[in-house]
């Protein structure tokens, strides 16, 4: 171990005295020297720069750990048949102890982490249905966003990563309750003119101003501006607003119409999403409607960016023709701009001429 880091350490040294031109090809030399080296690998890695984090769901880039610790904070229980954070009255010998009890207990502790987590997952069992249920797990709705925000950066910082995309839902579901509230017409002309003449831009604000705090929170946490200030406060950040798409149309369609205006609105926010399982089966349902809402919305802002989950479908968990269309779909009529997930792609009719689409 210590000859490894030994001749890590030199072959650091000796590219720095290379002229810039020649840097990069040292570090090839250095990186193909050590590329079956598992250890050396997992420090120049570390250390290797790495740009964007284009794809981080915020809610499922905080730890369990963290949610636990917060909950614990906010007076939460944990639901122990679910190993769910609840805000109730906490009652152990009716299966939901307080969150400071599980912290002082290692056992319930692990057991809690396991379910809110892919960790020990084991594999021969449903990871699908494990891992989108953990979202489920983390508690009511919190004021933790700057809290969460600060340990992305933080952690992205001692990654070398410099620029983060986050998916939120940046209006703590305002505009799915407007959506809701205002009913159903198929005729996305009327049903957004509708919702813009019912206040909607009260929403626009609602997200603002929240992002504000959790900024404001995430500032403050980092110390940023401070002469010790967290790395983290040298990430850029910006956000994209998420879409739940097994929601029904008219929620469905409020969220997107709120995640263009704010994008419009907002400089801090680039973009919109579409989240929560693609084989779900309001989301299949639904899923050439979806896309024709994205594609009307698009033509009304055509400046905001669109990035969208396809593929994440594989054999057998959908029948053949679901697997057939949603990443062309998604690209043609969506307007996506970036795919996310998109493992499918192989599924899809003619896919080798849909990578050459999108590649164009
Ligand atoms: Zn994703």
């Amino acid at each position: 171990m210590i000859t490894a880091w030994t001749s890590l350490f030199v072959a650091t040294a000796g590219s720095r005295l290379q002229p810039a031109a020649s840097s990069e090809a040292a570090t090839a030399r250095y990186f193909a020297s050590i590329r079956n080296q598992p250890l050396l690998l997992l420090a120049f890695l570390a250390e290797m720069p790495k740009g964007g984090d284009l794809h981080n769901h915020l809610t499922g880039a905080v730890y369990a750990e963290s949610y636990l610790r917060w909950a614990a904070e906010d007076g939460l229980c944990l639901a122990t048949t679910t190993m769910t954070l609840v805000a109730a009255t906490c009652d152990a010998a009716a299966g939901q102890p307080p969150v400071t009890a599980v912290l002082r207990n290692a056992t319930l502790f692990n057991q809690a982490i396991d379910a809110m987590s892919m960790r020990h997952w084991n594999p021969a069992l449903n990871g699908h249905d494990h891992f989108f249920a953990t979202f489920g797990k983390f508690g009511p709705p919190s004021d933790k966003t700057g809290d969460m925000i600060a340990e992305v950066v933080a952690r992205a910082a001692a990654e070398r990563i410099s620029y983060l995309e986050l998916m939120l839902t940046p209006d703590g579901g305002a505009a799915a309750q407007r959506g809701r509230a205002a009913g159903w017409d198929p005729d996305f002309g009327r049903q957004r003119d509708r919702l813009l003449a019912g206040g909607f831009q009260d929403v626009v604000a609602e997200a603002r101003r929240r992002l504000d705090v959790a900024e404001s929170r995430q500032r403050a946490l980092l110390r940023c501006g401070a002469s010790d200030s967290d790395p983290g406060c040298r990430i850029v950040v910006r956000y994209i607003s998420q879409v739940g798409r097994a929601g029904v149309p008219e929620q469905v369609f409020a969220q997107m119409l709120a995640g263009f205006e704010i994008a419009t609105e907002d400089p801090r926010f680039v973009g919109l999403n579409l989240v929560q399982p693609e084989d779900d089966p309001t989301a299949l349902r639904d899923f050439s409607q979806q896309m024709a809402m994205l594609d009307f919305l698009h033509a009304k802002y055509p400046g905001v960016q669109i990035a969208l989950h396809a593929g994440e479908l594989g054999e057998g968990l959908v029948p053949p023709e679901a697997l057939r269309f949603h990443i062309r779909e998604s690209v043609r009529t969506g307007h996506a701009r970036r795919i996310g997930h998109g493992g499918g792609v192989m599924y899809e009719d003619d896919p080798l001429g849909l990578l050459r689409e999108m590649a164009a």
